[in-house]
């Protein structure tokens, strides 16, 4: 196992052997994580989409389709 980490280093994962999500990454250098220095791309906006709140119907923040990660609604 090995870390794989963004451009500047200040953010860094487990390779997981799964691949990277391009919305996956450090938010300082804008780039996603990877194993070597040639492999670090331009990070892209997470892709969004809105939860509903099982009991109200209400939104209630949304998941990114892609890496999954959650946002809370305000
Ligand atoms: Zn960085
Ligand atoms: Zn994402």
């Amino acid at each position: 196992m090995q870390y794989k980490r963004c451009k500047c280093g200040k953010a860094e994962r487990w390779d997981t052997g799964e691949a990277v999500r391009p919305c996956e990454g450090c938010t300082e250098c804008q780039t996603t994580y990877a194993g070597s220095s040639a492999d670090h791309k331009p990070l892209e906006p997470h892709d969004w989409k809105p939860q509903f709140n099982r009991d109200t119907g209400q939104e209630d923040g949304a998941v990114c389709t892609r890496c999954h990660k959650r946002k809370r609604g305000d």
